[in-house]
Protein backbone atom coordinates (compact mmCIF):
# COMPACT_ATOMS: atom_id res chain seq x y z
CA UNK A 1 0.00 0.00 0.00
CA UNK A 2 2.22 2.73 1.05
CA UNK A 3 4.83 1.45 -1.48
CA UNK A 4 2.71 3.61 -3.92
CA UNK A 5 4.98 6.45 -2.33
CA UNK A 6 7.39 8.21 -3.86
CA UNK A 7 10.85 9.74 -2.56
CA UNK A 8 10.84 12.81 -0.85
CA UNK A 9 12.77 15.70 -2.41
CA UNK A 10 14.71 15.84 0.85
CA UNK A 11 15.32 19.68 2.13
CA UNK A 12 19.36 20.10 1.30
CA UNK A 13 19.43 21.82 4.58
CA UNK A 14 18.37 19.22 6.98
CA UNK A 15 20.76 16.92 4.34
CA UNK A 16 23.59 19.63 5.03
CA UNK A 17 23.34 19.28 8.72
CA UNK A 18 23.98 15.83 8.21
CA UNK A 19 26.75 16.01 6.01
CA UNK A 20 28.30 18.28 8.62
CA UNK A 21 27.93 16.01 11.35
CA UNK A 22 29.26 13.16 9.59
CA UNK A 23 32.80 15.17 8.98
CA UNK A 24 34.99 13.69 11.44
CA UNK A 25 37.59 17.09 10.59
CA UNK A 26 37.56 19.13 14.01
CA UNK A 27 38.31 22.79 12.85
CA UNK A 28 34.74 22.83 10.94
CA UNK A 29 32.30 25.36 11.00
CA UNK A 30 28.57 24.95 10.02
CA UNK A 31 27.06 27.79 9.10
CA UNK A 32 24.26 26.27 7.57
CA UNK A 33 21.94 25.22 10.44
CA UNK A 34 19.79 28.47 11.37
CA UNK A 35 20.68 28.54 14.76
CA UNK A 36 21.74 31.07 17.36
CA UNK A 37 25.53 30.37 18.77
CA UNK A 38 27.37 32.18 21.29
CA UNK A 39 31.23 33.24 21.53
CA UNK A 40 32.15 29.29 22.23
CA UNK A 41 29.45 27.80 19.44
CA UNK A 42 26.53 26.70 21.87
CA UNK A 43 23.59 27.14 21.83
CA UNK A 44 22.35 28.12 25.28
CA UNK A 45 19.26 28.14 27.26
CA UNK A 46 18.73 31.61 27.99
CA UNK A 47 18.79 31.75 31.77
CA UNK A 48 15.37 34.01 31.83
CA UNK A 49 13.64 31.05 29.87
CA UNK A 50 15.23 28.29 32.45
CA UNK A 51 14.35 30.33 35.57
CA UNK A 52 10.96 30.43 34.14
CA UNK A 53 10.40 27.04 33.63
CA UNK A 54 11.81 26.56 37.24
CA UNK A 55 8.81 28.64 38.05
CA UNK A 56 6.54 26.84 36.15
CA UNK A 57 7.65 23.65 37.44
CA UNK A 58 7.02 24.71 41.04
CA UNK A 59 4.21 26.48 39.97
CA UNK A 60 1.91 24.50 37.42
CA UNK A 61 -0.89 22.81 38.92
CA UNK A 62 -2.30 20.65 36.36
CA UNK A 63 -2.13 20.12 32.69
CA UNK A 64 -5.47 20.07 31.72
CA UNK A 65 -6.56 20.99 28.28
CA UNK A 66 -5.99 24.74 28.02
CA UNK A 67 -8.27 25.36 24.25
CA UNK A 68 -8.27 26.38 20.89
CA UNK A 69 -6.74 29.77 21.67
CA UNK A 70 -3.87 28.61 23.91
CA UNK A 71 -2.45 30.54 26.28
CA UNK A 72 -4.10 33.62 26.30
CA UNK A 73 -2.26 35.62 28.23
CA UNK A 74 0.79 34.89 26.50
CA UNK A 75 -0.80 36.59 23.35
CA UNK A 76 -1.95 39.32 25.26
CA UNK A 77 1.64 40.18 26.29
CA UNK A 78 3.02 39.71 22.97
CA UNK A 79 0.69 42.01 21.60
CA UNK A 80 2.70 45.66 22.93
CA UNK A 81 6.01 43.87 21.45
CA UNK A 82 4.68 42.78 17.85
CA UNK A 83 1.80 45.65 17.57
CA UNK A 84 3.41 48.66 18.82
CA UNK A 85 1.41 51.51 19.02
CA UNK A 86 -1.56 49.07 17.50
CA UNK A 87 -0.85 47.19 20.99
CA UNK A 88 -4.96 48.51 22.02
CA UNK A 89 -6.45 47.83 18.67
CA UNK A 90 -9.43 45.83 18.96
CA UNK A 91 -9.75 44.83 15.42
CA UNK A 92 -6.32 42.64 16.07
CA UNK A 93 -6.98 39.62 17.70
CA UNK A 94 -4.59 37.05 18.31
CA UNK A 95 -3.96 33.18 18.73
CA UNK A 96 -0.95 31.05 20.18
CA UNK A 97 0.68 28.66 17.64
CA UNK A 98 2.72 25.86 17.23
CA UNK A 99 5.81 28.32 16.27
CA UNK A 100 6.07 30.84 13.47
CA UNK A 101 5.50 27.90 11.00
CA UNK A 102 2.02 26.75 12.83
CA UNK A 103 1.02 30.66 12.33
CA UNK A 104 1.96 30.60 9.10
CA UNK A 105 -0.09 27.59 7.78
CA UNK A 106 -2.95 29.09 10.15
CA UNK A 107 -2.63 32.14 8.32
CA UNK A 108 -2.43 30.75 5.01
CA UNK A 109 -5.17 28.08 5.25
CA UNK A 110 -7.62 31.55 6.66
CA UNK A 111 -6.94 33.42 3.36
CA UNK A 112 -7.76 30.69 1.13
CA UNK A 113 -10.61 29.73 3.53
CA UNK A 114 -12.40 33.11 2.78
CA UNK A 115 -10.54 33.33 -1.07
CA UNK A 116 -9.92 29.96 -2.06
CA UNK A 117 -8.38 30.97 -5.47
CA UNK A 118 -6.03 34.08 -4.00
CA UNK A 119 -2.88 34.33 -5.57
CA UNK A 120 -0.01 34.84 -3.08
CA UNK A 121 2.99 36.91 -4.76
CA UNK A 122 6.58 35.43 -3.16
CA UNK A 123 10.00 37.62 -3.37
CA UNK A 124 12.65 35.06 -4.04
CA UNK A 125 15.15 33.91 -2.79
CA UNK A 126 12.67 33.11 0.55
CA UNK A 127 12.79 30.63 3.19
CA UNK A 128 12.46 27.45 1.65
CA UNK A 129 9.73 26.46 3.35
CA UNK A 130 7.34 29.42 2.84
CA UNK A 131 6.93 27.50 -1.00
CA UNK A 132 5.19 24.22 0.60
CA UNK A 133 3.47 25.93 3.50
CA UNK A 134 1.31 28.32 0.76
CA UNK A 135 0.71 24.99 -1.69
CA UNK A 136 -0.47 22.90 0.95
CA UNK A 137 -2.90 25.55 1.90
CA UNK A 138 -3.85 25.01 -1.83
CA UNK A 139 -3.10 28.59 -2.86
CA UNK A 140 -1.64 29.75 -5.83
CA UNK A 141 1.81 31.01 -6.35
CA UNK A 142 3.55 34.05 -7.97
CA UNK A 143 7.23 34.49 -7.51
CA UNK A 144 9.62 37.91 -8.43
CA UNK A 145 12.53 38.05 -7.49
CA UNK A 146 13.29 40.26 -4.57
CA UNK A 147 17.32 39.94 -4.09
CA UNK A 148 20.15 40.20 -6.82
CA UNK A 149 22.78 37.81 -5.02
CA UNK A 150 25.52 38.71 -7.30
CA UNK A 151 24.74 42.37 -7.19
CA UNK A 152 23.97 41.75 -3.12
CA UNK A 153 20.80 44.28 -2.89
CA UNK A 154 17.29 44.05 -3.32
CA UNK A 155 15.39 44.49 -7.00
CA UNK A 156 13.36 47.13 -5.16
CA UNK A 157 11.85 48.26 -8.36
CA UNK A 158 11.02 44.51 -9.25
CA UNK A 159 9.37 44.27 -6.19
CA UNK A 160 7.11 47.65 -6.62
CA UNK A 161 6.46 46.45 -9.86
CA UNK A 162 5.10 43.27 -9.34
CA UNK A 163 2.99 44.69 -6.77
CA UNK A 164 1.61 47.57 -8.60
CA UNK A 165 0.62 45.63 -11.32
CA UNK A 166 -1.31 43.40 -8.89
CA UNK A 167 -5.25 43.23 -8.62
CA UNK A 168 -7.09 43.74 -5.46
CA UNK A 169 -7.08 40.86 -2.91
CA UNK A 170 -3.99 39.38 -4.00
CA UNK A 171 -1.88 38.32 -1.22
CA UNK A 172 1.97 39.53 -0.44
CA UNK A 173 3.69 37.78 2.11
CA UNK A 174 6.36 39.85 3.44
CA UNK A 175 9.34 39.31 5.83
CA UNK A 176 9.15 41.94 9.09
CA UNK A 177 12.78 42.10 9.50
CA UNK A 178 16.14 40.02 9.28
CA UNK A 179 15.50 38.39 6.04
CA UNK A 180 16.04 34.59 5.74
CA UNK A 181 17.83 33.70 3.30
CA UNK A 182 19.29 36.84 2.46
CA UNK A 183 19.51 39.45 5.87
CA UNK A 184 18.63 42.15 3.36
CA UNK A 185 16.03 44.23 4.92
CA UNK A 186 13.90 47.48 3.44
CA UNK A 187 14.65 50.23 4.65
CA UNK A 188 12.14 52.97 5.91
CA UNK A 189 11.72 54.45 2.54
CA UNK A 190 11.52 51.20 1.00
CA UNK A 191 8.89 50.12 3.25
CA UNK A 192 6.97 53.46 3.02
CA UNK A 193 6.80 52.91 -0.36
CA UNK A 194 6.02 48.78 -0.31
CA UNK A 195 2.69 50.74 1.95
CA UNK A 196 1.60 52.86 -0.85
CA UNK A 197 1.03 50.33 -2.97
CA UNK A 198 -0.15 47.63 -0.86
CA UNK A 199 -2.64 49.50 0.79
CA UNK A 200 -3.62 51.46 -2.33
CA UNK A 201 -4.08 48.71 -4.15
CA UNK A 202 -5.89 46.33 -1.86
CA UNK A 203 -3.68 44.26 -1.58
CA UNK A 204 -3.53 41.55 1.71
CA UNK A 205 -0.34 41.95 3.87
CA UNK A 206 1.11 38.88 5.07
CA UNK A 207 3.86 39.58 7.54
CA UNK A 208 6.15 36.52 8.91
CA UNK A 209 8.47 38.07 11.82
CA UNK A 210 10.23 35.32 13.27
CA UNK A 211 13.50 37.29 14.56
CA UNK A 212 11.96 40.26 16.22
CA UNK A 213 14.75 42.00 18.57
CA UNK A 214 17.57 40.24 16.25
CA UNK A 215 18.08 43.04 13.94
CA UNK A 216 17.93 46.86 15.38
CA UNK A 217 16.27 46.63 18.13
CA UNK A 218 12.09 45.07 19.08
CA UNK A 219 10.47 48.22 17.87
CA UNK A 220 13.07 49.07 15.15
CA UNK A 221 12.16 45.89 13.56
CA UNK A 222 8.69 45.61 13.40
CA UNK A 223 8.62 49.30 12.28
CA UNK A 224 7.49 48.55 8.76
CA UNK A 225 4.63 45.69 10.24
CA UNK A 226 3.46 49.01 12.19
CA UNK A 227 3.27 51.35 9.58
CA UNK A 228 0.96 48.51 7.45
CA UNK A 229 -0.91 48.28 10.36
CA UNK A 230 -1.22 52.08 9.95
CA UNK A 231 -2.41 52.08 6.63
CA UNK A 232 -4.20 48.80 6.21
CA UNK A 233 -7.67 47.02 7.09
CA UNK A 234 -6.71 43.62 6.69
CA UNK A 235 -3.41 42.26 7.96
CA UNK A 236 -2.08 38.83 8.71
CA UNK A 237 0.69 38.75 11.02
CA UNK A 238 2.53 35.38 11.96
CA UNK A 239 5.19 36.04 14.66
CA UNK A 240 7.82 33.42 16.06
CA UNK A 241 9.42 33.41 19.89
CA UNK A 242 11.48 30.63 18.65
CA UNK A 243 14.46 32.78 17.55
CA UNK A 244 14.16 36.02 20.48
CA UNK A 245 13.55 33.44 23.14
CA UNK A 246 16.08 30.81 22.08
CA UNK A 247 13.01 27.90 22.58
CA UNK A 248 13.44 26.67 18.68
CA UNK A 249 12.16 23.12 19.97
CA UNK A 250 9.38 23.90 22.26
CA UNK A 251 7.35 25.67 19.27
CA UNK A 252 6.55 29.27 19.96
CA UNK A 253 4.83 31.69 18.02
CA UNK A 254 1.20 33.59 17.45
CA UNK A 255 -0.75 34.54 14.42
CA UNK A 256 -2.54 38.09 14.55
CA UNK A 257 -5.38 39.40 12.25
CA UNK A 258 -6.59 42.35 11.73
CA UNK A 259 -9.85 43.11 9.26
CA UNK A 260 -11.53 46.21 8.91
CA UNK A 261 -14.12 45.72 11.61
CA UNK A 262 -13.83 43.81 15.53
CA UNK A 263 -16.75 41.61 15.22
CA UNK A 264 -15.08 40.93 11.41
CA UNK A 265 -11.92 39.87 13.08
CA UNK A 266 -13.97 37.74 15.98
CA UNK A 267 -15.44 35.92 13.05
CA UNK A 268 -12.39 35.44 11.15
CA UNK A 269 -10.77 34.34 14.33
CA UNK A 270 -13.58 31.69 14.79
CA UNK A 271 -12.54 30.25 11.28
CA UNK A 272 -9.03 30.44 12.59
CA UNK A 273 -9.67 28.12 15.63
CA UNK A 274 -11.60 25.90 13.74
CA UNK A 275 -9.06 25.20 10.71
CA UNK A 276 -6.13 24.54 14.24
CA UNK A 277 -8.53 22.13 15.69
CA UNK A 278 -8.48 20.35 12.32
CA UNK A 279 -4.37 20.57 12.61
CA UNK A 280 -3.25 20.51 16.17
CA UNK A 281 -6.28 21.06 17.86
CA UNK A 282 -4.46 23.07 20.37
CA UNK A 283 -1.05 24.46 20.54
CA UNK A 284 1.69 22.97 23.31
CA UNK A 285 1.94 25.01 26.42
CA UNK A 286 5.17 24.64 28.06
CA UNK A 287 7.32 27.01 25.82
CA UNK A 288 4.76 29.63 25.78
CA UNK A 289 3.71 29.26 28.88
CA UNK A 290 7.84 29.93 29.86
CA UNK A 291 7.94 33.01 27.21
CA UNK A 292 4.42 34.37 29.79
CA UNK A 293 6.43 33.92 32.66
CA UNK A 294 9.12 35.40 31.28
CA UNK A 295 7.07 39.02 29.99
CA UNK A 296 5.01 38.68 33.11
CA UNK A 297 7.96 38.84 35.90
CA UNK A 298 10.08 42.19 35.69
CA UNK A 299 13.55 40.79 36.87
CA UNK A 300 13.42 37.80 34.34
CA UNK A 301 11.62 40.62 31.35
CA UNK A 302 14.85 42.52 31.78
CA UNK A 303 17.29 39.94 31.97
CA UNK A 304 15.56 38.77 28.54
CA UNK A 305 15.52 42.22 27.09
CA UNK A 306 19.45 42.28 28.16
CA UNK A 307 20.01 38.54 26.41
CA UNK A 308 18.41 39.67 23.33
CA UNK A 309 20.60 42.68 23.48
CA UNK A 310 23.40 40.64 23.67
CA UNK A 311 22.52 37.91 21.01
CA UNK A 312 21.61 41.11 18.59
CA UNK A 313 25.39 42.50 19.38
CA UNK A 314 26.74 39.12 18.71
CA UNK A 315 25.46 39.26 15.33
CA UNK A 316 25.77 42.95 14.56
CA UNK A 317 29.77 42.57 15.99
CA UNK A 318 30.55 39.66 13.96
CA UNK A 319 28.84 41.32 10.84
CA UNK A 320 30.95 44.15 11.20
CA UNK A 321 34.14 42.01 11.21
CA UNK A 322 33.17 40.26 8.17
CA UNK A 323 31.75 43.45 6.46
CA UNK A 324 35.25 44.95 7.16
CA UNK A 325 37.49 42.29 5.83
CA UNK A 326 37.01 42.74 2.27
CA UNK A 327 34.94 45.85 -0.36
CA UNK A 328 33.15 42.93 -2.03
CA UNK A 329 31.87 41.74 1.64
CA UNK A 330 31.03 45.37 2.90
CA UNK A 331 26.85 44.83 2.15
CA UNK A 332 26.96 42.50 5.43
CA UNK A 333 27.44 45.09 7.42
CA UNK A 334 23.95 47.04 6.29
CA UNK A 335 22.14 43.84 6.57
CA UNK A 336 20.77 42.03 9.77
CA UNK A 337 19.77 38.77 11.42
CA UNK A 338 21.26 35.93 11.05
CA UNK A 339 21.78 35.44 7.42
CA UNK A 340 23.25 36.80 4.68
CA UNK A 341 23.78 35.87 0.95
CA UNK A 342 27.28 35.29 -0.38
CA UNK A 343 28.30 35.66 -4.23
CA UNK A 344 29.38 32.28 -4.54
CA UNK A 345 28.69 29.62 -7.02
CA UNK A 346 27.51 26.49 -5.89
CA UNK A 347 30.71 25.07 -7.20
CA UNK A 348 32.72 27.18 -4.76
CA UNK A 349 30.29 26.24 -1.84
CA UNK A 350 31.34 22.94 -2.46
CA UNK A 351 34.91 23.62 -2.61
CA UNK A 352 34.78 25.52 0.86
CA UNK A 353 32.85 22.20 1.88
CA UNK A 354 35.76 20.16 0.59
CA UNK A 355 38.71 22.45 1.55
CA UNK A 356 38.03 24.06 4.23
CA UNK A 357 35.28 21.85 6.16
CA UNK A 358 33.31 25.04 5.92
CA UNK A 359 29.18 24.07 5.20
CA UNK A 360 27.31 26.70 4.12
CA UNK A 361 23.66 26.11 2.09
CA UNK A 362 24.59 25.64 -1.96
CA UNK A 363 22.72 28.95 -2.59
CA UNK A 364 25.82 30.91 -0.56
CA UNK A 365 23.31 31.67 2.63
CA UNK A 366 25.27 31.45 5.53
CA UNK A 367 24.12 32.21 9.08
CA UNK A 368 26.57 34.67 10.76
CA UNK A 369 26.90 33.96 13.92
CA UNK A 370 27.13 29.97 13.42
CA UNK A 371 30.04 30.10 14.07
CA UNK A 372 32.37 29.96 17.43
CA UNK A 373 34.46 33.77 17.98
CA UNK A 374 38.01 32.08 17.61
CA UNK A 375 36.76 31.00 13.93
CA UNK A 376 35.78 33.71 12.03
CA UNK A 377 38.99 34.99 10.73
CA UNK A 378 39.19 31.44 9.65
CA UNK A 379 35.74 31.89 7.62
CA UNK A 380 36.90 34.96 6.24
CA UNK A 381 40.15 34.06 4.51
CA UNK A 382 38.33 31.15 3.40
CA UNK A 383 35.53 32.87 1.49
CA UNK A 384 37.89 35.59 0.05
CA UNK A 385 39.89 32.60 -1.19
CA UNK A 386 36.59 31.13 -2.52
CA UNK A 387 35.80 34.99 -4.58
CA UNK A 388 39.42 34.89 -5.73
CA UNK A 389 39.30 31.50 -7.21
N1 LIG B 1 9.78 32.26 9.05
C1 LIG B 1 11.07 32.35 8.76
C2 LIG B 1 11.54 33.39 7.79
C3 LIG B 1 11.98 31.46 9.36
O1 LIG B 1 13.27 31.57 9.07
C4 LIG B 1 11.50 30.49 10.26
C5 LIG B 1 12.40 29.50 10.93
N2 LIG B 1 13.58 29.20 10.36
C6 LIG B 1 10.13 30.45 10.52
C7 LIG B 1 9.31 31.36 9.90
C8 LIG B 1 9.52 29.43 11.43
O2 LIG B 1 9.93 29.47 12.70
P1 LIG B 1 9.48 28.41 13.80
O3 LIG B 1 10.67 27.58 14.12
O4 LIG B 1 9.02 29.25 14.92
O5 LIG B 1 8.35 27.60 13.21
Amino acid sequence: FFDALGDVQSDSLLALIAMANADPRTDKIDVGVGVYRDGVGNTPILRAVKAAEKLLWEQQQTKSYIGGFGDKRYTELLRPIVLGRHAGDDRIIGLHTPGGCGALSLGFKLIATAHADAKVHVGTPTWPNHIPVVEAAGLNISEYRFYDKLETRIRFDEMISTFGSAPKGDVVLLHGCCHNPTGADLDEGQWREVVDVVSSRGLIPLVDIAYQGLGRGFAEDAAGLHLLLDACDEVVIAQSCDKNFGVYRDRVGSMFLKTATADGTKRAMDHVVQIAREMWSMPPDHGAAAVRIVLDTPELRSDWDAEVGEMRARINRIRGQIAASDPRLAYIGGQFGMFSMLPLSKEQVVKLREQHAIYMADSGRFNVIGMADHAVDRFIGAVIEAMNG
